[in-house]
């Protein structure tokens, strides 16, 4: 029971990392080391082990179909800056769903905010990333077959 639960997650994490692969020209994510720094007490080995491994597939299928991958290479409180006007508007407690801005008024849903400002971290590490031309595995990246080419 227990591998049958690991193998349905790994193929899922394979999956998952497909879809964001084949859907996006690139993928910026939160590095584990520096998430984990936001999250302090509430931080889980197994949920970061998790991340950890979605964040590798993911980084291996970019490479794979010529698409962008970055880790965001440093601390960036990015669930507490608001994606519209810049300002850091202080630590919320993850039960805080949607904030609005004090500064500017703009009303955020709590991970879509975190995600723009993930993106723009992102960019700005890479400014070359897209527009860098045509890369040759672009074209295949709408099927893989099998989905336990990494060991777990
Ligand atoms: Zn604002």
């Amino acid at each position: 029971m227990h591998r049958k639960v690991r193998e349905t997650r790994l193929d899922h994490a394979h999956k998952t990392a497909l879809r964001l692969v084949r859907d996006n020209q690139a993928v910026y994510a939160e590095d584990i080391a520096v998430a984990g720094l936001a999250r302090t007490r509430l931080a889980k080995s197994v949920h970061d082990a998790r991340w950890a491994q979605l964040l590798r597939l993911t980084e291996e299928k970019a490479q794979h179909y010529g698409r962008t991958f970055a880790r965001i290479g440093r601390f960036e409180p990015t669930s507490q800056v608001c994606s519209g006007c810049g300002v850091k508007d202080g630590p919320k407690p993850l039960s805080v769903r949607t904030w609005a801005c004090a500064a500017c008024g703009a009303v955020h849903d709590r991970d879509v905010n975190a995600a723009k400002n993930i993106l723009a971290a992102g960019r700005a590490d890479n400014p070359n990333a897209c527009g860098a031309g045509v890369r040759p595995h672009l074209a295949a990246a709408g099927a893989e077959a099998g989905t336990h080419r990494s060991a777990a």
